[in-house]
């Protein structure tokens, strides 16, 4: 069997669904599983109302309100009133609502994982009813009863054992009564022993999609998305970029952990441990062979960048102008790991530490406050991380041209800078 991933911008729309309906029907013989992402930016408009709903403010419903209508002008094309998709719909929009009429407000990444989990509960609910009304045999999953995380609300640690054997149990018995039955269940979501939702991390459908194919031992796992394949940049801001036909696990991890958005950095991992292939295709084009990851010693020569906005530049110097040493660092790491920064590039030298990091305001709030007690701090927003592997000074000179280095760190392959975002 394999696993296809199919992500937010493969099911936008009704006309997305019904492609993705075509696709899987071309490929009923592979026996995909089928692991789904929100519906185009749910997401992030899930996280509006959440971040209203923490604020108290009065727009919350009418946030919640234009979710509920994406959702169901979708549903509108594609089903008739009676189908029982409709129920299923309001039920969940009913917890949605529920939750913010709730007063005790818990932690912010508690209530994050309980109210933006429900995107793909939405997403995969609509698909699998299509699925039903367009022939193809379906089953739906709750994730929720697969992946058992621990309580790390917004970053939940997967308990592989659990996670094992629920999936073996539940999926296996989907498929006991017919074996070509297609199973639809969520990406990015899983729960705790005590049953509340969870979320792996933004974008983490395609590490959900290596979980299922490292517990089913799938054939490979294929990533549907709105590009052809894995690309040496992004097309949406470099317009040579080209197709990587080929690709070690480990130069993916590389590009993903640089920031390449096409898969997510923790997916690779459980592939390469099962030496699972796997392949980043169109679903566009999907007769494109698109990329291989896999088992391989190809070097990828081909010169790569990658470029991460929202970006914030922190430089931490002690107070008394004693050099930054091993105690400073201790103290710095900690408080990084504590409210969970991501860290993406980091310099240092006589008097300063410098550090860029993921714009995310209440970690970084945190942070901030906490170092601004002992150090001087000073920091950039809006800057961007331009990654080069492979590079050639004229690449660099092309891919900077006017634009002021904040910091810059270089090995014999990779070149790092950080640099203000345009128009900043
Ligand atoms: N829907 C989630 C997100 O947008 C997970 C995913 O798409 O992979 O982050
Ligand atoms: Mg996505």
């Amino acid at each position: 069997m394999k696993v296809f991933k199919f992500g937010g911008a493969s099911v936008k729309d009704a006309q997305g669904v019904k492609n993705v309906a075509e696709i899987v029907k071309q490929h009923l013989a592979e026996q995909p599983l089928l692991v789904i992402s929100a519906m185009g930016k749910t997401t992030n408009a899930l996280e509006e109302v959440l971040q209203a709903f923490f604020k108290r403010e009065n727009n919350t419903q009418e946030l919640l309100e234009k979710v509920r209508e994406y959702h169901y002008s979708i549903a509108e094309t594609l089903f008739p009133r009676e189908n029982p998709v409709w129920d299923e719909l309001e039920n969940l929009f009913a917890e949605l609502y529920w939750a913010i009429e709730e007063t005790q407000i818990k932690s912010y990444d508690y209530e994050y994982d309980q109210i933006v989990s429900v995107g793909e509960l939405l997403s995969t609910r609509i698909v699998a009813a299509y699925f039903e009304l367009a022939g193809i045999p379906v089953q739906w999953l709750d994730a929720r009863d697969l992946i058992r995380t621990d309580d790390t609300f917004r970053e939940g640690n997967i308990d592989w054992e659990i996670t094992q054997k629920q999936i073996h149990e539940r999926v296996g018995k989907a498929k006991s009564s017919n074996p070509n039955v297609v199973v639809i269940t969520q990406g990015f979501i899983g729960a705790t022993s005590e049953n509340f939702s969870t979320t792996l991390g933004r974008e983490g459908s395609d590490y959900s999609a290596a979980i299922f194919s490292y517990c089913l031992d799938a054939s490979e796992m294929v990533i549907w998305k709105d590009v052809p394949g894995v690309l040496n940049a992004d097309p949406k801001v470099f317009s040579d970029a080209t197709l990587i036909e080929e690709l070690s696990y480990y130069d993916a991890i590389e590009l993903a952990y640089y920031g390449a958005t096409v898969i997510h950095p923790k997916t690779i991992k459980p592939l390469q441990n099962k030496s699972i292939p796997l392949r980043v295709k169109s679903f566009v084009n999907p007769q494109l062979p698109g990329t291989r990851i896999s088992t391989n010693d190809h070097r990828n020569a081909i010169p790569t960048y990658i470029q991460k906005n929202n970006q914030v530049l922190i430089s931490i110097s002690p107070r008394d102008f004693s050099f930054i040493i091993e105690e400073n660092f201790k103290d710095i790491f900690k408080h990084i790991s504590d409210v969970r920064l991501k860290v993406n590039l980091m310099q240092n030298s006589a008097l300063k530490f410098s550090v860029c990091v993921n714009d995310e305001t209440e970690r970084l709030q945190a942070f901030l406050v906490e170092m601004q007690k002992r150090y001087i701090i000073k920091y950039n927003h809006n800057c961007t991380l331009l990654t080069v592997r492979n590079y050639s000074e004229t690449l660099i000179e092309r891919l900077t041209q006017h634009r002021e280095i904040l910091v810059e760190t270089r090995s014999r392959n990779t070149v790092q800078m950080v640099l203000r975002q345009p128009n900043h």
